[in-house]
């Protein structure tokens, strides 16, 4: 399968000739690429993406899960071509800001909003104003959980198992060099969709003088495939925060706008203290947010935490995600999103039971994936320990090869987009079935 892939991206073969030049590893960004060379890709539409050989794929990556408007958008393009000729950078409010704000706090029933460029930027100003708010400076996330790329979050993720340590204590671990001893020993990780773990570390943490500032944690677990929260889990831990004033954030910058209307918030119905937003709110264009209480917010509004960026609600990222949420992420848009999901996680649970398959179906909203594990993952530990590493990588090339476009690694989910076709995902099942046989054959 690899050199079959390799055979059809001649033309990125070359390109990656020229882009190793200047451009570090050939690629804008870490995870951009794959061995022995990235997959440039010249144009999208729709549900579909072409790379600069040619190769058409249909789109189940969507820009690790951004698009869910689906590439080019006529109301999205739209909006950008009105917005451009008035000018597109003032680094002061245009009347969208106000208009989106009010429909996030309308979906989420968090009053105050504050925009960014993207999801790393909006984890970091959640932390630093449950800092301020809390006058705390721990930091509490899940095992596991990615949130963005500064360094207090760039903790306890993509680790060996055997370094884990012991479940009720386990250790803070850096992803990646160049990252601070001390910012790390700042953030402490716990098991998901375990609240008496947590509860347990937060009481030891009071006796050591260092209750957390935050909770920071995916309300549903998506750079883990998709792992759901078990019935009661996110009540337990809204009630245990609150009982330490410990500030919860949701980061929803994977489950807002892509599981539901109003997110993971809305699907749960658990309402946080901050929210964090961003890849589908652009609909393409970077943008973040970040939504909270009154209260929480009130170190904003005071002045006591600046919230700043050149770029905060610039008015292209504003333009289209003001028609994103008004045109086409409508109510309608999300009953079709359910259905397509409904439709694709039960032609590949049909798979897995015609072949006997190690493994299980799971999706939500817009999201999912097959999980190989004949045990149902809730955590961390259990996805370390039942993904097959190989059979993994095997899927990756067998559908790039049959024209299904995913991001390499087994950490990442399916997203759909409200203008996948019913054909896409039947592409996407039957390319499964054929794995399946091929492997059982
Ligand atoms: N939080 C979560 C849950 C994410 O999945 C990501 C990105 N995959 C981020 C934060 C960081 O977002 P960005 O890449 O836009 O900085």
């Amino acid at each position: 399968q690899t050199a079959l892939l390799n055979e059809r991206t001649t033309k990125s073969k070359a390109m990656y000739a020229h882009a190793s030049e200047h451009l570090s590893g050939g690629v804008a960004s870490s995870y951009q690429g794959r061995d022995p060379w990235p997959i440039y890709i010249e144009s999208g539409a729709g549900d579909r993406i072409t790379d600069v050989d040619g190769n058409e794929f249909y789109d189940f990556h969507n820009g690790f899960g951004s698009m869910v408007q689906g590439h080019a958008h006529p109301a999205i393009g739209e909006a950008l071509a009105k917005r451009y000729p008035l000018g597109t950078h003032f680094a002061a409010a245009t009347e969208d800001v106000i208009d989106v704000a009010d429909e996030l706090a309308r979906r989420w029933g968090l009053p105050k909003w504050r925009f960014t460029n993207s999801g790393s930027e909006s984890t970091m100003d959640a932390i630093r104003i449950a800092r301020a708010y809390t006058g705390r400076d721990t930091v509490m996330k899940i095992f596991g959980s990615y949130h963005g790329h500064h360094d207090t979050v760039m903790v306890s993720i993509g680790v060996e198992y055997d370094k884990i340590g012991d479940r009720e204590n386990y250790a803070s671990l850096a992803y990646g060099a160049g990252i601070p001893q001390a910012t790390v020993d700042m953030t402490i990780a716990v098991p998901f969709n375990d609240a008496g773990a947590m509860e347990r570390r937060i009481e030891r943490l009071a006796e050591e003088g260092r209750l957390p500032a935050c909770v920071i944690m995916e309300a549903a677990m998506m750079n883990l495939g998709v792992v759901l929260p078990e019935p009661g889990y996110l009540e337990a831990v809204r009630e245990i925060t609150s009982k330490h004033g410990i500030v919860l954030i949701f980061d929803e910058v994977k489950t807002g706008l892509a599981i539901a209307a109003g997110g993971a918030t809305e699907k749960f119905g658990v309402t946080p203290d901050l929210v964090t937003l961003a890849k589908v709110l652009g609909g393409g264009l970077p943008s973040g947010a970040i939504g909270g209480s009154e209260e929480v917010m009130s170190v904003v509004e005071s002045g006591k935490v600046y919230q700043v960026g050149t770029y905060n609600g610039n008015p292209l990222s504003m333009a289209a995600a003001k028609a994103s949420l008004l045109e086409v992420l409508t109510p309608e848009a999300y009953v079709r999103l359910g259905e397509l999901n409904d439709r694709i996680v039960a032609g590949c649970q049909a798979v897995i039971e015609k072949y006997d398959l190690p493994g299980y179906a799971v999706g939500i909203g817009s999201k999912g994936c097959v999980t190989f594990s004949t045990e149902k993952i809730t955590d961390y530990e259990g996805f370390k320990n039942a993904q097959d590493a190989e059979l993994c990588d095997l899927a990756w090339l067998w559908n790039m090869n049959h024209g299904i476009f995913m991001t390499p690694g087994r950490e990442e989910e399916w997203t759909l987009s409200v203008v996948h076709s019913d054909a896409a995902i039947d592409a996407y099942v039957d390319t499964f079935d054929k794995l399946a046989a091929a492997l059982t054959a």
